[in-house]
Order: C-alpha cells, then sequence, then structure tokens
C-alpha cells in the first residue's frame, strides 16, 4: 500500500513529499527493498530524520512477541509504540528501563535514537538494555545482532537513526516495579548554580530532571523546578490512562509568543512549593504532554524546532551560562527549556548522551533563527559537546563530523552491511552521510 504525501517530524519543520510505503506483511515490505528509502515508525523525532522521499512505515510490525513475565524479559515487533507495550507489563509488575518524554515513540524509533530518560545518570541509555534486534538489511536478509552477535552492526544500528537497516524486533530487559505510583519530589531553586548543585546532590536519584525559566535574567538566569522520582513500593498497579485535551488545527500561533510565556514561566514558578512531595501515576510522571493531542500545533503552520545539546560537565555553570548569553544574543526566544544530568558515554557509534549536561529547549521557527542556530551549534562545537540527532533538523555536515567522531567507523560498517545509498534520510544526506 503506497501513498504520497508531505511528512513532517513532530516540529512540523521541515516538510517533504514522500511517497509512504505501508506494508501489510514481511512480504510486500520486499517488494519495496530496491528503493532506497528510511524507516520511519510515529515520526515524534522532531526533525528531518525520518524524513525521506521514500519511507516505510513500520505500523505492521505492532505485535508483542513474548513476554517472559518471571525473568521481566520482553520480545516485540519494532513498530509497537511504548504506551503498547506499558499496557501491557506495567499491571504484571515491569516497567521499561529507559523512558523517553513521549509513550507514542516506537520500539524500533527509540532504539534507532538510543533515547535517554530522566535516569540516563543511573541506566544510561535506551540501546544498553536490549538483549538482541532483529534487522533487515539492504539485501533482504534478516540478521539477528546483540553485544555477541555481528556486535559492531548492533553498536551501529542503536543511536544509528535506521541508518543500518530496519529493525523487525528487539528484546528488551524490563525493570520490576510494585506500583503504578511514582513519588515525586519538587525542588525549587533560585539560580543555574543552585539548580546544577541539587542535580549533584540528589544524584543517587533514580529519576531527576529540572524545568528552566528560560526568561529569567542575570543571577536569576537557569533557577527552575528540579523534580525527583522513585518507583513507590505501595500502590496498585493500574494502567488506564485517558486523553484530556485536544489542540485544534486552527489554534492561532499568535497566542504563543515570548510575552505570554514569560508570564506563564513566571505563575508556573511561583506556582511550585519547594520541597514538595507526593504520589503521581507514572505515566503523568513520565509523559505529561501526552494528555494532550497534537500539542505541537501550538506553534503554528512554520512549527518549531526542539534544540537539544549535551556539553562536557567541566566547568559546567560557567558554559551552561555561556550559552545562555549567547542565546540572548543572538535573538533567541526558547518557550521551555529542559535540564537532565548524564551519566556515561556507552559504545553506541552515534550516540548522543555523553558525561554531562544536556538543554532541550522549544524554539518557534522564524526567519532569523537558522542563521541563530549555525551560530549556537559552533559555540556548543567548540564547548566539546554535540547536537541531538532526533531533535536536529538544521545542524551542517561539518559540525556532525566534528561531534560525532565516530561517524567514519558508522560509515564502514554500514559499507561492510549493505547499508550505503539503501537506507537514507533528508538528515542523513545533510550531514554527509552516504
Ligand atoms: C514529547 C516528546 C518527548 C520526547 N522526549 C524524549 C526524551 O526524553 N528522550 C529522548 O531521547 N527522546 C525524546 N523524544 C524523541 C523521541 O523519543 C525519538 O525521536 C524517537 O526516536 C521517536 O520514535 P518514533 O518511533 O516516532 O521514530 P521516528 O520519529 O519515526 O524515527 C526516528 C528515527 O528512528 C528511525 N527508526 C524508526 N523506526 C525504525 C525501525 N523500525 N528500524 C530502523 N530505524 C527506525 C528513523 O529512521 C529515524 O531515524 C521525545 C519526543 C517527543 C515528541
Amino acid at each position: 500500500m503506497n501513498s504520497f504525501k508531505t511528512i513532517s517530524g513532530w516540529g512540523g519543520y521541515p516538510k517533504t513529499n514522500s511517497e509512504v510505503i505501508s506494508p501489510r506483511n514481511i512480504d510486500e515490505y520486499k517488494i519495496n527493498l530496491k528503493k532506497t528509502f528510511i524507516a520511519r515508525g510515529k515520526g515524534r523525532s522532531y526533525g528531518d530524520s525520518a524524513n525521506y522521499k521514500t519511507v516505510l512505515q513500520t505500523s505492521f510490525l505492532d505485535k508483542i512477541i513474548h513476554f517472559d513475565k518471571i525473568n521481566g524479559l520482553i520480545t516485540c515487533e519494532a513498530g509497537i509504540t511504548i504506551k503498547k507495550i506499558l499496557e501491557n507489563i506495567v499491571p504484571t509488575g515491569w516497567f521499561i528501563p529507559v523512558s523517553p518524554g513521549t509513550s507514542f515513540a516506537t520500539l524500533g524509533g527509540s532504539i534507532a535514537s538510543d533515547v535517554h530518560g530522566k535516569n540516563h545518570h543511573r541506566s544510561g541509555s535506551f540501546g544498553e538494555h536490549v538483549k538482541d534486534i532483529k534487522i533487515m538489511l539492504g539485501n533482504g536478509n534478516i540478521e539477528n545482532i546483540s553485544t555477541e552477535n555481528n556486535s559492531d552492526l548492533f553498536y551501529a544500528t542503536c543511536g544509528g537513526m535506521g541508518l543500518t537497516g530496519v529493525i523487525l524486533s528487539a528484546t528488551i530487559k524490563l525493570i520490576s516495579i510494585k506500583s503504578s505510583q511514582i513519588i515525586q519530589t519538587e525542588l525549587k531553586s533560585k539560580s543555574l548554580e543552585d539548580t546544577c548543585s541539587i542535580f549533584e546532590e540528589n544524584d543517587k536519584a533514580q529519576y531527576s530532571v529540572a524545568w528552566l525559566d528560560c526568561f529569567a535574567e542575570e543571577k536569576s538566569i537557569g533557577k527552575g523546578i528540579i523534580t525527583l522520582g522513585e518507583h513507590s513500593e505501595k500502590g496498585n498497579l493500574n494502567f488506564n490512562i485517558k486523553r484530556k485535551v485536544n489542540i485544534s488545527k486552527n489554534f492561532p500561533s499568535f497566542v504563543l509568543n515570548k510575552y505570554s510565556i514569560s508570564i506563564f514561566n513566571k505563575l508556573y514558578y511561583a506556582y511550585h512549593k519547594n520541597n514538595r512531595k507526593r504520589l503521581v501515576h507514572l505515566f503523568d510522571y513520565f509523559y505529561p504532554l501526552d494528555k494532550i493531542n497534537n500539542w505541537n500545533r501550538l506553534y503554528g503552520k512554520n512549527g518549531f524546532i526542539q534544540y537539544q545539546f549535551v556539553i562536557p560537565n567541566d566547568q559546567i555553570v560557567k558554559n551552561l551560562k555561556l550559552i545562555f548569553k549567547k542565546i540572548s544574543e543572538f535573538g533567541i526566544n526558547p518557550f521551555l527549556g529542559v535540564l537532565k544530568k548524564f551519566g556515561k558515554q556507552n559504545d553506541n557509534l552515534l550516540s548522543f548522551p555523553m558525561s554531562g549536561y544536556t538543554l532541550a529547549m522549544d524554539i518557534k521557527i522564524d526567519k532569523k533563527l537558522f542563521k541563530s542556530i549555525e551560530e549556537l551549534d559552533k559555540v556548543v562545537a567548540n564547548l566539546g559537546g554535540r547536537i541531538y540527532l532526533t531533535k536536529d533538523s538544521l545542524m551542517k555536515e561539518e559540525i556532525f563530523k566534528n561531534s560525532y567522531t565516530k561517524w567514519k567507523q558508522f560509515e564502514k560498517i554500514r559499507e561492510k552491511y549493505g547499508a550505503i545509498n539503501r537506507f537514507r534520510s533528508d538528515q542523513s544526506l545533510r550531514l554527509g552521510l552516504k
């Protein structure tokens, strides 16, 4: 089943006119193997990593193959969403080891982006919990890959943005939970120094994340609310989620402007009390935005980018301040800022996380933005950092090749397994990958 559509990532920018291949089974999929394409899950990446003139939808791969409830191992087809996995595992006392901020990502997308959660400082990223993967190569052969078997292809595939082949299924190791409640503690910080100290003091917390007021100025830059989380031992294991709000197609984009957001940020900060502890359902803790259907429409037809970078720990406060200063100098107006602390870098060749701090900011598209982001990318790269590929739509080839230092090794492995010129996205073209 093939159709022609205009597609985009979650940010709505850029848009690509594509032939969308939606096979109903593997045989239908194989018919399309002669084409060059990129696999596409639910399009929850923000930029153009799942865009190309031909894309392969993985929605047909949506089944749980085997769930070992005793040992907490689950094997699923790659097009299944995290939400569907959770509906099946949470009531039996299991949870996924690493969770991105949306439950609408697919298993394949989570592996291909090697996603991280609020526990990277303790648990690393998604690929580190994958036991094995079944992948279809460019010639139609299906390989089983793991850290023991074809390990070079495994390390290239986890975080490899769909450029090594189509992930068909994978087995992941789950974590045991007693309840679907999270004990959430909110801590208020007054400055960037304060925010980073709170992260360091709470390094043992299972989950941590900070919302930052991007409109704060001078000494208050970097102030925000740090939210810690632990799985509760008490409570039931229910997982009945209802969506609440829908943003209409015609939502007027002017409502979201720097003045309205600045007021929202002030109110949000004032509303939170320091050191407030409460029990929340894990869905509300991990996926608060998933209850608002199509929230990306708030940014209007031109869309937005999510700019996410990581920089190393060394002199972190000074360097984050420098970046905030540059953001202001370049006239960039981020509406939302989310800071997390990362643990160690793993062995995956194009994986994003490295020891340090990562900041993600939602920025509405305007004419001046592209030039400003080009300048900001240089600042991040000069500090030894890099930009997250699954959020990126603007990075230049040179910045990519300087900051993702294993890209040549990645290309060699793609060549070895016949992926060159077979799997391609708008992003891979822009970044100079074959
Ligand atoms: C609200 C929100 C919050 C988010 N929070 C986080 C977060 O906290 N941490 C984080 O790391 N990410 C986060 N993300 C990003 C998201 O988790 C990733 O972009 C994820 O890859 C999206 O999955 P998807 O199935 O929609 O993939 P798509 O967007 O469809 O594709 C993303 C990449 O995966 C590849 N891919 C998809 N399926 C396959 C497959 N079967 N085989 C091979 N390659 C494949 C594509 O080719 C593409 O390169 C967030 C996104 C949103 C919208």
